[in-house]
């Protein structure tokens, strides 16, 4: 059983002023328990964690293909991943 604290959180930034895309996806992975694998740009356009609440976990292969990492991803990161399992389903 995994307990989750917290209720619904969404994306803490808001785009629509900003020049530049705050959110989008910047180079870079984390491969760390509980947390989305990708990495976005902040409302500073700095790299931080995506802050989307994991809910999958999966394989991202290298670009190379000779080596990966098992991921975790929120929902809306699961582009490019492999050997998706969704876990913790809530209804
Ligand atoms: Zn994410």
């Amino acid at each position: 059983m995994s307990q989750n604290t917290g209720s619904g959180i969404g994306p803490a930034w808001d785009n629509r002023w900003m020049p530049a895309r705050p959110g989008d996806p910047c180079p870079g992975f984390t491969a760390e328990a509980g947390r989305c694998w990708r990495m976005v740009y902040s409302k500073q356009l700095q790299a931080t964690h995506c802050a989307g609440v994991p809910t999958w976990t999966g394989r991202w292969f290298s670009p190379r293909g000779d080596r990966w990492f098992r991921v975790w991803s929120c929902p809306d990161h699961l582009e490019g991943l492999t050997g998706l399992r969704e876990f913790g389903r809530r209804r």
